[in-house]
This record gives C-alpha cells, structure tokens and sequence, in this order.
C-alpha cells in the first residue's frame, strides 16, 4: 500500500474538502444565474427615466466587479477540484509542507501553508514600500535641482 503525500488528511477529510468545494461551485452558480434573471426581467420593464438608468448603470459596475471577483474564484475553486484528486492537494505550493485542515476546510482553494502566506504578503507590502520610497527619492532628487 502507497503512502498519500497528503497523509496528513483523512479520506473522510477529504471528503468533507471536496463537498466543500462543490458547494461553493454551486453557489456562485446559483447567484450568477440569479443575477442574468434579474437583468433580463429589469431589460424587459421598458422605459425609464434617466435617473434610474444612471443608477442602474452603477448598479451594474458594482455586480460586474463582484462578478469578476466571483468568477476568479471560480475558476480557482474548479482547479482545486481537479487538484483534490491528486495527493498534491493540502500541501504548501511554497515550502511542500502540510496545509492543516482548519486552515483548508475555512479557505479549501489555499495553496501555501500559513506561514509562507504570512512571508509573501509580507515580501508584498515590502516591494510596496520600496518602490514608493523609490519614487519619492526620484522626486526628491528632481525638484532639488
Ligand atoms: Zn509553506
């Protein structure tokens, strides 16, 4: 018998990740079905005046962010589900080690252990505040002459 490189987690684990995933899935399905109802009910109400189509329009912006955002998360949650058949699943894409479940079964599309998502978010507001200060100094170095 082959030991799973993700032995850390239980079939029943596993299980309970992956019932996760596909009710996520189902989830955004749901809404974005909703939401091309409403649009389609809102397109067919006819006339309106500009005030309402102006609101409308900012209405829509914001869903088509939310939509963005849900569909990135979509897309994410739909590899992960392929993924979740392979013993790659759980492991740290940075350091290879074990993802706990509790960190898994709150967020089932993580991919880096806790402690690698602290260093990258960290090394990210670094890179942040280098460049700005990179280009304060640049700032600086032209208005002094
Ligand atoms: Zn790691």
């Amino acid at each position: 018998m082959s030991v799973r490189l993700n032995s850390h987690l239980s079939d029943k684990q596993l299980a309970a990740l992956k019932d996760k995933l596909l009710s996520e899935a189902e989830r955004i399905r749901t809404n974005f079905q909703l939401k091309k109802h409403e649009y389609e009910n809102n397109s067919l109400t006819g006339a309106k005046d500009e005030v309402d189509s102006a609101n409308d329009n900012i209405l829509l912006a914001a869903d088509m962010r939310f939509s963005n955002r849900e569909s990135l998360y979509y897309k994410k949650i739909m590899k992960t589900l392929s993924k979740v058949e392979t013993d790659q699943y759980g492991m740290c894409d940075e350091c290879g080690e074990p993802i706990t479940f509790s960190r898994l079964i709150a967020r089932p599309t993580s991919e880096m252990c806790i402690l690698c998502k602290e260093e990258s978010e960290r090394e990210e507001s670094q890179n942040f505040f280098e460049r700005r200060s990179k280009s304060l100094g640049t700032v600086m170095s032209v208005t002094g002459h």
